[in-house]
């Protein structure tokens, strides 16, 4: 695979001196950058991971933490928030340091085959690069309705996250995918009164939908269309005004409005690093996860190739494979192959206790 991307020149970047050179440089604490950041320690490479967003966990933490995970190894069903932080506590047995808040903008593959991350706060230095960026910077769709955008952070939610922020409150939910499906389920028991308001047919899984339809959410669907939002005397939402299919008109109270009408997948500032795209997708070699640029490697949702699965389990393999060939891009002396964990932690035991 051959780079197309002009090298940039050190001095042609405010790079602090004291800014440290890492192995492996991870772009993504969703939960492949976190298990490539442990496979990383795992095998004796220095690592830094670098996300945009203030937590670590990506699409579970952004999209579903209350929702259970039922197809990840060594968990029978596991809520996704509770996976997130076991995935936290393995990353942090190989120490790596984590830059969250800070959203990587250009990679600068130098003249020595190492990189130089600019992000929206530093000038990061790394000997190579593992991309575990999801779909990208999550935005999601918003609500175009009258009043939405001024009520946002009033009342209205783009991601739900604490179940406890809805107890006793009057909890509208606009959209029928998963997530709207989803929270309406989880927050019945718990709200005052969950109503959906949906334009077509639910897309969501069949058996939540079918939990939703045994449940006391009340449903407006389909060609229901949300039309205008009102704030109370508080600032807050109070009150909604929707359409349904015959184009009457209904009142609704509302403290809280959940809009999952879906998110944009966008690789943002990634689309000019001169990767390779496929349907906003960076391809790699399945064989290496190398991406076309040499010292470069791909894992996790953000990646192509044929018959690519996007699940949580096929990450974290795409993530030993990236990190592996990381390594010997790092050391060519390096062994592809470690081994297995039992054998190099073992043998790590007996080195330290025998100095
Ligand atoms: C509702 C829903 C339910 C799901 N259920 C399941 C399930 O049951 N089982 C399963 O296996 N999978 C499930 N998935 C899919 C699963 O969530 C993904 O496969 C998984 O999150 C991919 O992990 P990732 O680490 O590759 O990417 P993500 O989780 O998307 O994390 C990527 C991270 O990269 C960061 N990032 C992106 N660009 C930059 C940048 N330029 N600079 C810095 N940081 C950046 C993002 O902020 C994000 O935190 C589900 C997905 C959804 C939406």
């Amino acid at each position: 695979m051959v780079s197309n991307v002009t090298p940039i020149e050190p001095q042609d970047l405010a790079v602090n001196d004291a800014e440290p050179m890492f192995d492996i440089s991870v772009i993504g604490a969703g939960p492949t950058g976190l298990f490539a950041a442990f496979y990383a320690g795992l095998r004796g490479a220095s690592v830094q991971v670098i996300d945009s967003l203030e937590e670590p966990g990506g699409a579970l933490t952004a999209i579903y933490p209350e929702k259970y995970i039922y197809d990840v190894i060594g968990y029978p069903k596991v809520l996704a928030k509770d996976f997130v932080a076991a995935c936290v506590e393995q990353a942090m047995r190989s120490n790596p340091t984590i830059h969250l808040n800070e959203q990587v903008q250009e990679l600068l593959p130098q003249a020595d085959g190492t990189f130089l991350l600019k992000t929206s706060t530093s000038v990061r230095r790394s000997r190579s690069v593992v991309i575990a960026a999801g779909v990208g910077a999550f935005e999601p769709t918003r609500l175009t309705a009258p009043g939405v955008a001024e009520l946002e952070g009033s009342g209205v939610h783009y991601f739900a996250k604490r179940v406890e922020d809805f107890r006793d409150r009057k909890v509208v939910i606009v959209g029928g995918g998963d997530s709207a499906v989803d929270w309406a389920v989880t927050l019945e028991p718990v709200a005052e009164s969950v109503k959906v308001i949906h334009r077509s047919k639910f897309r969501a899984h069949e058996a939540t939908v079918d939990e939703l339809e045994r449940s006391t959410v009340e449903l407006f669907y389909p060609k229901c269309e949300v039309i205008e939002v009102r704030a109370g005397d508080h600032g807050r939402i109070a009150s909604l005004t929707f359409k349904n299919g015959d184009g009457e008109h209904a009142d609704l109270e509302v403290d809280e409005l959940i809009c999952a009408i879906g998110f944009k997948a966008d690789p943002g500032p990634m689309r000019s690093w001169g990767f390779e795209l496929a349907r906003n997708q960076i391809v790699v070699d399945k064989i290496t996860m190398e991406t076309n640029i040499p010292g470069v490697f791909g894992a996790g949702d953000i990646v192509s190739y044929p018959a690519k699965f996007k699940l949580i389990a096929n990450g974290a393999a795409e993530a030993v494979t990236a990190v592996n060939h990381a390594v010997t891009y790092v050391n060519p002396d390096a062994r592809l192959d470690p081994g297995h964990s039992t054998t190099i932690m073992e043998k790590r035991a007996k080195e330290a206790a025998a100095t």
